[in-house]
């Protein structure tokens, strides 16, 4: 059995990937001055002319695209293809506002399904394997980017979608699932909800899991790890550079290897926008170089992290990036302190009384912000009275301000009071005017 699903490219040295990523950034720079208006009049705007990128790092001469880009060229025009060769539509998810869309060529659907082939064969993955795609099977990118992977690396699909979370655990049963596709948070209200059905799903047939799609702490891994009994693996992506297959994990564990051959990644300070150098953290900004719909130039994607040039555990000689702990678009300012939710998670997380459902809540008062923490605690917590439900709270509320500095209200709320989430979990009510 191979070690990596493209052995060539996964562990090609890094000379000879700059020498490839080169070739295929000039490629694009000259496909979008020539056929996205949107390009070419940004291009001349900055005086930069695709003859320019000599070296990969006269990337750094070119405009950056942002998110408002893609939603004042709503929906097709960044478009580098005539409509008819476009094969397929996505949007994104809508998180942060107006949803923007991608398209596909046909190739572009081919090079997606070698990309997740990839994340899957380095979670663990093999053809003998029966993957449940938990994940919503629309025009969300997360499913169709799996089922893309998985049926090119040859293992079996079920495309099951998310929700219907009893008929999820039947079919697991059913089938003898191996390996299940599907956000961190809805893996835990699969888990939950199977052992309300007195189901231990660390008996079935599971033994892999691949989550992505939205920011998760280690020590949800972990949980996750350790309610369904599995390995769970991580995968990156967003609509705007195709969907999942950007990055992904390795047995390491230890951050993402990004797929060169096809993103240039760069760390920008979000406020300078000056290029940082490798190890230090920033704003991740990605060129899609092998698009052929809608390649994106120095896309400024707002997930925080940072990259490392290393040799992997793993052999792979990718460039590594942090786990995103956190998009910039969910950090909060608390009475000036910045906050982000995967910090609160990780708190709640090391206090075994707590479980991993909760919801940060911040309002105002006068001029202050007021920070509140909605938690649950785990279900056979409830039993032991309010006294301990009190002392709970008073626990996390210590350290709450022992590590991030703010004075919040923690609340333990009644089991079930929180909205399980079946895709991207909402963690954050901003009652803020
Ligand atoms: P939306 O911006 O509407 O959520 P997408 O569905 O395209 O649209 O989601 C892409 C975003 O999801 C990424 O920019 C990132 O913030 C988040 N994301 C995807 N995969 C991961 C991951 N493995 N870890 C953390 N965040 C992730
Ligand atoms: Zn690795």
């Amino acid at each position: 059995m191979k070690k990596y699903w493209d052995e060539k490219t996964e562990s090609m040295p890094e000379a000879d990937l700059r020498t490839l990523q080169l070739k295929y950034l000039k490629q694009t720079v000259a496909r979008v001055y020539e056929k996205v208006p949107f390009y070419r009049i940004k291009f001349d705007e900055y005086g930069v002319a695709p003859e320019d990128i000599q070296s990969l790092e006269d990337i750094s001469r070119l405009p950056f695209t942002i998110k408002s880009d893609l939603r004042e060229n709503y929906p097709f025009g960044l478009f580098s293809i005539p409509k008819q060769d476009c094969i397929r539509i996505h949007a994104s998810s809508g998180t942060t506002g107006k949803p923007i869309t991608g398209g596909y060529t046909r190739n572009d659907m081919l090079q997606w399904g070698e990309l997740m082939a990839r994340t899957l064969w380095a979670a663990g993955v093999r053809p003998s394997d029966i993957c449940q795609n938990a994940y919503n099977m629309g025009l969300f990118t997360g499913g169709m980017g799996f089922l893309a992977g998985a049926e090119t690396l040859g293992a079996t699909v079920v495309p099951s979608g998310s929700g219907q979370t009893e008929r999820q655990i039947i079919l697991i049963k059913d089938f003898g699932t191996t390996v299940i596709f599907s956000t961190p948070s809805y893996a835990l209200t699969i888990a939950e909800k199977a052992s309300e059905l007195g189901i231990n799903l660390r008996d079935s047939s599971l033994r892999v899991g691949v989550f992505g799609a939205e920011p998760w702490s280690e020590e949800m891994r972990r949980e996750i790890e350790e309610r369904l009994g599995i390995k769970a693996m991580e995968s990156y992506g967003l609509t705007e550079m195709g969907g999942p297959g950007v990055a992904f994990g390795c047995s390491e564990k230890s951050g993402l290897h990004i797929n060169e051959d096809h993103y240039i990644a760069e760390i920008i300070d979000p406020v300078t926008e000056e290029p940082l150098p490798m190890g230090e953290e920033g704003e991740l900004v990605l060129t899609s170089i092998q698009r052929e719909a809608m390649p994106l130039i120095r896309y400024r994607v707002r997930d925080l992290t940072r990259l490392r040039r290393e040799s992997c555990g793993c052999g792979r000689t990718l460039l590594k990036m942090e786990r995103v702990a956190a998009r910039s678009d969910d950090m909060l300012i608390v009475n000036g302190v910045n906050l982000f939710p995967s910090q609160i998670e990780s708190i709640l997380l090391e206090i075994p009384e707590v479980s991993p459902q909760y919801v940060i809540i911040v309002s105002k008062k006068g001029y202050l912000d007021r920070l509140a923490i909605d938690v649950e605690a785990r279900r056979e917590i409830y039993a032991l009275g309010d006294a301990k439900l009190k002392e709970i709270e008073a626990k996390i509320q210590s350290r709450i301000k022992g590590t991030i500095g703010l004075s919040a209200r923690v609340r333990i709320v009644p089991y079930k009071v929180i909205e399980r989430s079946e895709g991207k979990a909402k963690r954050v009510i901003d009652q803020r005017p």
